[in-house]
């Protein structure tokens, strides 16, 4: 079965009305903040970082804050969420560039979050959406590399094609929803073990349903 873009919106739909409250679930109030919570999301769930990040955001929440920091304080303050010393390195290497390059405001392109240390493009196409209201792509975590492979939208496994060819499966418009959609249908219904597909609202178009179903 070769989907095309009428499918692939059809999909979309029916995931926006079963999942409408889908969103970001990092808390954060400044692209700053956004942009350290993403950070510290890696390997993480949101709800630790979003249990860790309130009372650090409450003392600290400016570039200048966490670029003159000690950086032991730093490291004890984001221990929850795991990989501390590389997350402390990068946080204060970001928040130092961002004080000296660009005025301590998080910059608004792909390219220049990028080239942020700790920044790669899934951190970058959060940010860019969720701070900016500007998605530039797809950022393809866990959950959106698992439901991609097994609709169909892609038969790739690096994070970076798998987002090339669900880019080239919709129109523009569909960037926002499809970076909520995917992942709450992964961590609600398409589970990485034990999938719900008998009430899955896209089993019909679903490739690796089809071929479970018919085996
Ligand atoms: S049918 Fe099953 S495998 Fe396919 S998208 Fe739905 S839950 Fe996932």
């Amino acid at each position: 079965m070769k989907m095309n873009e009428k499918q692939n919106i059809e999909i979309i739909e029916k995931l926006k009305k079963t999942y409408p409250d889908a969103k970001c679930s990092l808390d954060f109030t400044t692209p700053f903040e956004m942009l350290i919570a993403v950070i510290l999301s890696a390997q993480c769930t949101d709800e630790r970082v979003n249990k860790t990040t309130p009372a650090i955001f409450a003392k600290y929440n400016t570039p200048e804050d966490f670029a003159n920091m000690d950086l032991s304080l730093l490291e004890s303050l984001i221990h929850p969420c795991g990989f501390y010393r590389n997350k402390a390195k990068n946080i204060q290497a970001t928040s130092k560039i961002l004080v000296e390059k660009y005025h301590s405001q998080v910059p608004n392109t792909m390219e220049e979050l990028m080239s942020l240390p700790g920044v790669g493009r899934k951190t970058a196409n959060v940010v860019m959406l969720e701070a900016f209201n500007n998605p530039q792509g797809v950022a393809v975590d866990t959950h959106c590399k698992r439901i991609a492979n097994r609709i169909g939208f892609s038969k790739q496994k690096e994070p970076e094609k798998i987002e090339q060819d669900i880019l080239k499966a919709f129109p523009k418009k569909y960037y926002y929803v499809l970076n909520h959609v995917l992942i709450w249908h992964g961590r609600n219904i398409c589970t990485a073990r034990n999938p719900k597909c008998t009430t899955c609202p896209i089993s019909n178009y679903c490739q690796e349903y089809q071929k479970t179903s018919k085996a």
